[in-house]
């Protein structure tokens, strides 16, 4: 069975900026699916859903059938309706991998997701980034070439970036104007797994280099949910003979005595 891939994108800045459409001249959502697909192959199959579909894209049909999602967004998460805000999280929660890019940090799901406020510094200058790899054998650095990804030009996301400290941490940027980011964060979410990927402002072809299609691609199969794993949250079976309530008693008393 394929990874059923979900490609979410605000898909808004490509309609109103002539510096956007010079770059994804096919919109965002189209680099990010041709990431996947370039890697993955038969593997996965990629849908993309947009903001402005109904419901931005995310029926509780298309929800339950996918494995993992991508996620950019950036002048409209106010536009994201909460209902299906939660319904993107409670999904996470029972076991879909959800990858979050770049500004999707002030996301209404990754925020629920975190439980804080995702506050983090930034600047606009152009300014080259390299993505130090701090966690060498993870399958989500599988195959860089290097211990670091280097990026020409990018905005400069800064520290402190206020989230929960991340399960695993497996890139540490660095910027040319000093400052330093947690650019690669795994945690888990009930059944399912988060991971935050920083690069890729949409004025910056970062969505074209190699290894930040490798990786991208690489999470795609790390937060996908294992196929064959036990119901996320199934009944207990009560005991045979509940006990007495006098039982109850002796059973507390003696256990009491004993420490
Ligand atoms: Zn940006």
């Amino acid at each position: 069975m394929p990874i059923r891939v979900t490609v979410w994108h605000e898909h808004r800045h490509e309609k109103t900026s002539k510096a956007v459409q010079a770059v994804y001249p096919k919109g965002m959502q189209n680099a990010f699916k041709k990431a996947i697909e370039e890697h993955l192959g038969d593997e996965v199959k990629v849908r993309v859903a947009l903001l402005d579909d109904a419901e931005h894209g995310l029926s509780d049909k298309i929800l339950k059938n996918t494995d993992v999602m991508t996620w950019w967004g950036h002048g409209a998460h106010g536009e994201v309706k909460d209902e299906i805000a939660q319904k993107v999280a409670q999904r996470v929660r029972e076991g879909m991998g959800l990858i979050v890019l770049h500004s999707g940090h002030y996301s209404k799901p990754f925020k629920l997701l975190m439980g804080t406020n995702c506050h983090l510094k930034w600047r606009e200058a152009g300014e080259k980034e390299r993505l130090w790899n701090v966690s060498p054998g993870h399958p989500i650095t599988a195959g860089l070439s290097k211990d670091y990804i280097e990026l020409e030009h990018e905005e400069m996301y800064g520290e402190h970036f206020d989230i929960p400290d991340p399960d695993e941490l497996v890139f540490v940027s660095w910027f040319e104007g000093g400052e330093i980011f947690r650019s690669g964060c795994v945690w888990k979410r009930g059944a399912g797994k988060v991971f935050y990927f920083r690069p890729g402002h949409e004025t910056f072809p970062t969505y074209f280099h190699p290894d930040i299609k490798r990786v991208i691609a690489n999470a795609v199969k790390y937060v996908a949910p294992a196929t064959d794993t036990a119901p996320y949250r199934n009944g207990s079976p009560n005991i045979k003979e509940p006990l007495s309530p006098i039982a109850t008693k002796h059973v507390v008393d003696e256990a009491l005595h004993r420490h």
